[in-house]
């Protein structure tokens, strides 16, 4: 008597040729094609619910947190009383989560050009988007590139660029003149931070020595740092942060740090003052992507 087979789905985001990661998918949630991307929820068997815009992993239930915390914290940290960010990109309202955890924070700016996938976020990652209501939060549904070249100058502390990879409506977000305003925006003390893609994707490494290049010539201080994103192509990420004034390392205070995270490092998952000081080590193979830029 024939076995009834019991149905698996999955769904592979392949990397490089066919090699990639493979999710095994309960269900699918949600589908629709906005004015810009397509965006779909599945129910995973593992990592809970997953967002895909135009078929590429943005974020899971289960390890959104390293990435929220990494593009925010590193640089809040270094900052005594952090009032203003700015979140270009980011609908999901991770970084605004984690950018409102300060109790300085008194104004975020989210500038996400996709209104649909504010929307599908708040229905089903409410976690992840559980701080979009909050009364020091701006929501602004619109270009990101646009919004730098009007907004008022000396303004933020931390802008993060919080975006889908550098093509089509996103790739203003990675060029020179949008960190030239970027730098305009920020206050003397002010940081940029910018998912730079992972240096381990043979495709995006002439963007990572790219961007490291132009915020070089903006910014006096530039650096590279890491987190494992398991579900991210690789599971090895980087971020890129350009700073007026600080060096995240050795202007580091690690005791005032803990102070400032105090109020809210339960609710931390990866973050903290050894992972920061670590995450700016960079492996060989990273730092020649630098050598000559
Ligand atoms: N925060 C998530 C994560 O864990 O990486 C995923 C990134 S977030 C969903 C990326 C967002 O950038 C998308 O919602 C996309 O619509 C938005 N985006 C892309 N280009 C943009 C632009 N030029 N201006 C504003 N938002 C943009």
């Amino acid at each position: 008597m024939a076995e009834a087979k019991t149905f698996q789905f999955q769904f592979t985001e392949f990397w490089e040729a066919q090699t990639g990661l493979t999710f095994g998918i309960k269900g699918l949630l949600h589908q629709e094609t906005s004015e810009f991307q397509k965006i779909q929820v599945l129910e995973t068997d593992a990592f809970g619910r997953l967002l895909l815009l135009d078929g590429l992993v943005m974020l899971t239930d289960r390890d959104e947190f390293v990435y929220h915390e990494m593009i925010t914290h590193p640089s809040l940290c270094l900052m005594e009383e952090p009032e203003r960010v700015l979140v270009i990109g980011g609908g999901d309202g991770g970084t605004v989560r984690e950018a409102l955890r300060y109790a300085s924070v008194r104004e975020v700016d989210l500038v996400e050009i996709d209104g649909r996938v504010i929307d599908v976020c708040r229905e089903f990652f409410p976690v992840v988007a559980s701080a979009l209501d909050d009364s020091r939060l701006t929501i602004h549904v619109a270009d990101g590139a646009e919004f730098v070249r009007n907004a008022p100058a000396d303004h933020y502390d931390l802008v993060t660029v919080d975006s889908t990879d550098p093509v089509g409506f996103a790739e203003a977000l990675f060029g020179e003149d949008f960190y030239r305003e970027c730098h305009r925006l920020l206050k003397p003390s002010g940081i940029l931070a910018a998912q730079t893609e992972s240096p381990f994707d043979r495709s995006f490494r002439e963007s990572i020595s790219d961007a490291h290049r132009m915020l070089g010539r903006i910014f006096p201080q530039v650096h590279m740092y890491l987190a494992h994103i398991p579900t991210y192509p690789t599971g090895t990420w980087s971020f890129t942060m350009g700073s007026k004034q600080w060096n995240p390392v050795t202007d580091f205070d690690a005791q005032r740090a803990n102070r400032q995270l105090a109020p809210f490092l339960g609710y931390l998952q990866y973050y903290n003052t050894d992972i920061h000081a670590a995450s700016f080590a960079l492996p060989t193979f990273v730092k020649r992507l630098f050598v000559g830029v």
